[in-house]
């Protein structure tokens, strides 16, 4: 018969796992009775320790789910008693002494000012000298509020308790013998769900405090009767707390009470009383009951795994996954997407990118040497004067190449080349991690980032090192081949065009901004006629100042007499446009140049065309970088990649993290539940079945003896 309670007993706590559904509960014993009532005292007999918080101060301040479990001594004959928190996997707790301070925290850790929790602990206690039960003990009834306490604690613990004492569970209203049952706040709310006392037994406790008639009298039930009865019991511990033999005392204490008072509490009386009395007697009416359970709760369970059943037919196509093999596709995914990205990091796009950072450098280094250079027309002219030829060309613009050739190979290629490479990963890699479905795993995404990064950081010091290296003789000397030549022509031609392109297109944007080219001209005059007056101010003021002179000039505020025809923001277009149309007749008139005969000669033409000149040293200085950090940089990174994220995504990962990785991610957390649930109730029906069945058999048996 035990069976039945000890089995149902672990598919409770299953179905409890699976949801907090009435018709899926089985029925448990909830303990109520007002404080002091000493219910404590009386759960601490059944378990045979002390475990329970102690203290005036509410110590009770969530329900514990007490699951006792019966389990033989080992074959060596030792007994194991110990208790477990399976939500907290602390482990098995040999030391009750530990089981109450435990206990005393959880009570603790809810604020005073809330004053009671619904959340409920959970304990199992493994011993010999229990019964398979389930308990409940709930925060006592309060009789009168201290000072310190919120008003509405005294409602909070009542709703509370009549939570729990619904069908089907089984109430065990603790009352002591020394206070009038009328005054009994667990026998009232009883009665409220369970007039008859169908499932309620009373629990008379401190016995020894009354004249042994006045007890027998309570117990007897006639005032109000229930209909499993009342048992009485002792359960004072006459020795200091926390001594280990506590438990077997107050036994001894108990029984050597109700022997004294044999003519009372005799067996002849036909009254129940004891700590082992009630134990038997918990254990036939939690195991009737549940056995009464026992067809209901196997249709609601039938129910729910039908409909989970169907649910998962229909929403997974009964796809079944694993935290595991969702880790696992996920990881190879990402090195699939990355292997994916990285084709944009081939060679030819590498040369590509560098160039352009290079032609840029090159444009900054024209316009700093030569277009600033006040003998830049001369170069020019010289360019279009077919008698002069190369070799008499002015050593003032040899120089001038050289010093432009040296700017562009020493302005820092490997530093710059290396980052504009290791950006273009870093940028990869964030795109990446902000991307499904590292959007629900923040802190992977996060580690992603992490070990890319320090990957980069390794290699992005050697590699500038090495492309610097690898570039040094550039910086020396330069051999241009008529084929580079011809190529650096066009391309410095192409590079002329889109940069005349991009001041004309922002010349257009100004002019239309100011209102037409008409009002754009009158602008820039206006601006051109203040500047020169701003120059010549100066220039007066600088000779009046080296002359010593005392003459006050007048301070004529020409700049504050504004025209009101202007804002200031079309001044500044103005300005801007200026700028632009001058630096397009530079490029026009350089333009013209690369495209005459002389710059198409050859090499020999350097001099007069450094525009290509500068192109071919700029393609010549992105093909070796390229080279470098292709080895360097790119290679290394490709490697080490999907093996950091094998070593530091996965493999450090021990189970409880895989399933909490899995589940951050909500669709497949939705998956996990259903699945998980449907195996639960497939679980539970089966055990259920067999249960059945069993009894089934067992029935005739019963009838025929
Ligand atoms: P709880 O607040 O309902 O959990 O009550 P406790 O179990 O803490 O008991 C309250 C007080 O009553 C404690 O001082 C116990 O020692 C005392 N007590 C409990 N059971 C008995 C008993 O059977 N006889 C006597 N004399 N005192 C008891």
């Amino acid at each position: 018969l035990m069976h039945l309670t000890r089995k149902l007993i672990e598919i409770r706590s299953i179905l409890l796992s699976i949801d907090q559904n009435d018709a899926l509960k089985l029925p448990s014993i909830v303990v109520i009775g007002s404080q002091s009532s000493g219910k404590s005292s009386v759960l601490e007999a059944i378990v045979g320790h002390e475990f329970l918080p102690k203290g005036n101060n509410m110590v009770t301040r969530r329900p514990i789910e007490l699951t006792l479990i019966h389990s033989p001594p080992s074959q060596t004959g030792q007994a194991e008693e110990y208790g477990e928190f399976p939500s907290l996997g602390l482990g098995k707790i040999h030391d009750f002494a530990q089981i109450q301070r435990t206990l005393t925290d959880l009570n603790l850790a809810v604020p005073a000012s809330e004053a009671v929790s619904n959340d409920p602990i959970e304990l199992k206690i493994h011993s010999p000298y229990v019964p398979d039960l389930t308990l409940i003990d709930l925060p006592g009834y309060v009789q009168i509020a201290s000072m310190d306490q919120p008003e509405t604690l005294k409602e909070k613990v009542s709703a509370l308790c009549d939570k729990y004492i619904r069908e089907p569970n089984i109430i065990l209203a603790v009352c002591a013998a020394d206070v009038d049952l009328a005054n009994s706040p667990a026998l009232r709310a009883s009665r409220k769900v369970d007039p008859l006392g169908l499932r309620t037994i009373g629990v008379i406790t401190k016995m020894d405090l009354v004249p042994p008639d006045q007890g027998a009298a309570v117990l007897s039930g006639n005032r109000y009767p229930l209909h499993l009865g009342y048992v009485g019991v002792v359960c004072k511990a006459s020795r200091p707390k926390g001594s280990d033999s506590t438990a077997l005392i107050v036994r001894k204490v108990e029984n050597e009470f109700f022997s004294t008072h044999k003519e009372h509490f005799g067996a002849s009386t036909s009254l129940l009383v004891g700590t082992d009395t009630l134990k038997r007697r918990l254990m036939e009416v939690l195991e009737s009951s549940m056995a009464s359970s026992l067809h209901n709760i196997t249709n609601a369970v039938q129910l729910e795994l039908e409909d989970a059943t169907y649910q998962f037919k229909v929403q997974y196509n009964d796809r079944r996954i694993t935290a595991e093999s969702y880790v696992a596709e996920t990881m190879d995914a990402l090195k699939a997407k990355f292997k994916d990205y990285t084709t944009q990091f081939s060679k030819p796009q590498i040369r590509e990118k560098l160039k352009m950072m290079l032609d840029e450098k090159s444009m900054d280094v024209l316009e700093q040497l030569y277009w600033s250079d006040k003998r830049a027309p001369e170069l020019t002219a010289i360019g279009a004067d077919p008698r002069v030829q190369p070799e008499n060309v002015d050593a003032y613009w040899r120089y001038k190449l050289e010093a432009a050739s040296s700017l562009l190979t020493k302005s820092g290629v490997g530093r710059d080349s290396t980052n504009l490479v290791a950006e273009g990963l870093r940028t990869l890699i964030e795109s990446i991690a902000s991307e499904e479905p590292f959007t629900h795993h923040p802190e992977a995404a996060e580690r992603l980032m992490d070990f890319s990064h320090m990957i980069l950081r390794d290699r992005v010091g050697v590699t500038a090192d090495q492309v610097e290296n690898c570039i040094k003789p550039f910086k020396y000397e330069v051999e241009v081949e008529p084929q580079d030549w011809q190529v650096g022509r066009l391309k410095a031609i192409e590079l002329f065009e889109k940069e005349i392109g991009m001041c004309e297109a922002k010349v257009k944007e100004i002019r239309k901004r100011v209102g037409g080219s008409r009002r754009l001209t009158s602008l820039m005059g206006y601006v051109k006629t203040l500047e020169e007056q701003q120059a010549d101010r100066k220039a007066r003021r600088l000779a009046a100042e080296s002359s010593d002179s005392d003459v006050s000039l007048t301070d004529d505020s020409l700049d504050e007499t504004q025209d009101y025809r202007y804002t200031p923001a079309q001044l500044l277009d103005a300005r801007h446009a200026i700028l632009y149309s001058d630096r397009l007749g530079i490029l026009s008139l350089r333009l013209a140049a690369l495209k005459s005969k002389r710059c198409k000669k050859g090499p020999e033409s350097s001099q007069l065309c450094p525009e290509i000149f500068l192109n071919v040293v700029a393609n010549k200085l992105a093909y070796t970088s390229s080279l470098f950090i292709n080895i360097e940089l790119l290679e290394q990174f490709f490697y080490q990649f999907p093996r950091e994220i094998d070593s530091r995504l996965i493999y450090d990962l021990d189970r409880k993290e895989i399933q909490k990785f899995a589940r951050e991610n909500p669709t497949v957390r939705r998956h996990l539940d259903l699945q998980e649930r449907k195996d639960k109730l497939e679980e539970v029906m089966k055990s259920l079945q067999s249960l059945v069945n069993l009894r089934k058999d067992a029935q005739p048996q019963k009838r025929r003896s």
